[in-house]
């Protein structure tokens, strides 16, 4: 028997083992009785131990339910003692009610449709097919309070047609709810579900967007609750803490000081690479006649490509290469003004890439390529000539 879908805070159980043995899974064992969610309608399987053994996966087949230990199951007693982690599942039990009272406020105020429910060890989220403003988020987010502070009683129920009948929550209840787990919160919400959920509203203590994000259709919408919202919010006030005694900027001031270094670093990057341009340039030499080289160490290919156009200006006759050394590796960039009557730009890097072990490609008058630096030198000798 399901236990954990009648009761959701059984964390000990005594029960039979109906079946034990080995697939290519590993060793098994199937139980009488159950209180371990084994995972399903977007809330993760508990973490359990069977006789003090981990479970370490569990399988739902279409007779049975397999819960493989991580250990070879030697003289089990056909009595187990099952446990599961109480503090990871009520956890799960508040996200989960949490979701359920979110996904209605959103419906009821919005007329939105909710798809993907997920709850995570670390996120819990949903999908609506609309996309809400700031102020409706807000909304939303104060009447799930209000909800969760109501003291509102979770039922389960397994409805016949004619109990079905009786519930009034909804003018006309579905008929396929018949027969089905449903989970009704008061006077609020009834919705099928098999996952395990708190007794009370007011145990969900709390609920808080995490992080909103918008697609092409409608938003996902990330949240917290319970234990975990507090915790998240302590953590993260010891990071802010961190930040601003660093920055010796107040919270409410980050952003504008972190958009500010930023527009700094962007400056800095800016000089920087023209400083690199302009280096490239002035130490460009032509080794032979007609063919000018130039090779900086910390250029990237924008900043090769810009110094190549530059000399090129200067040299409107020569074959240009500039050049950088990362690592083992030389990255260069060709590039000429007129196209080179021997060989165009590209077919010179194809010539490269055999002979050199490069990479690379071009057209007429340009392109990039790199080949290992130990065959720098033999590599411009094959340009010269
Ligand atoms: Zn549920």
């Amino acid at each position: 028997m399901k236990l954990y879908e009648k009761d959701s805070y059984l964390t000990t159980l005594k029960t039979t083992i109906t079946q034990q043995g080995t697939d290519e899974y590993g060793n098994f064992v199937s139980l009488k009785d159950s209180i371990i969610y084994p995972g399903g309608g977007g809330q993760p399987a508990d973490r359990a131990w069977i006789q003090a053994i981990p479970v370490t996966k569990i399988q739902k087949n279409e007779n049975d339910v397999r819960y493989y230990l991580k250990e070879a199951p030697n003289n089990l007693p056909q009595q187990v003692d099952i446990q599961i982690d109480w503090a990871q599942r009520f956890d799960l039990m508040q996200q989960h009610t949490g979701q359920h009272i979110l996904a209605r406020v959103c419906e009821d105020l919005f007329q939105v449709r909710i798809s993907k429910e997920q709850i995570t060890l670390t996120d819990s989220f949903f999908e609506i097919d609309t996309k809400l403003s700031p102020t409706q988020l807000q909304t939303a987010i104060a009447r799930s309070n209000e909800i969760i502070r109501a003291h509102k009683s979770v039922f389960i129920l397994f409805p016949t047609e004619e109990q079905l009948k009786k519930e009034t929550l909804f003018t006309t209840p579905p008929k396929y709810f018949a027969g089905l787990r449903l989970i009704k919160i008061a006077d609020f919400d009834l919705i099928g579900c098999g996952g395990t959920h708190v007794q009370n509203t007011a145990e969900v203590q709390g609920i808080a967007f995490t992080q909103i994000k918008e697609h092409k259709k409608g938003m996902t919408l990330h949240f917290t609750c319970g234990n975990r919202l507090f915790q998240q919010f302590e953590s993260n006030q010891k990071q802010l803490a961190t930040l601003t005694k660093a920055t010796q900027v107040p919270i409410t001031g980050l952003t504008a000081f972190f958009k500010e270094q930023q527009e700094k670093i962007d400056t800095y990057q800016q000089r920087l690479a023209a400083y690199q341009v302009q280096t490239l340039i002035t130490t460009a030499k032509e080794i032979a006649p007609n063919f000018v080289y130039s090779e900086a160490t910390t250029a990237n290919v924008k900043e090769l490509q810009q110094a190549a156009r530059k000399l090129a200006e200067i040299y409107p006759l020569a074959l240009i290469c500039t050049a950088t050394k990362s690592d083992d590796t030389l990255r260069y960039h060709l590039t000429c003004l007129k196209e080179n009557s021997k060989l165009p730009i590209g077919q010179l890097i194809k010539l490269s890439n055999q002979k050199f072990g490069g990479r690379g490609g071009g057209s007429a008058l340009k392109g990039d390529g790199t080949l290992p630096y130990s065959q720098k030198e033999a590599w411009l000798h094959f340009l010269q000539d």
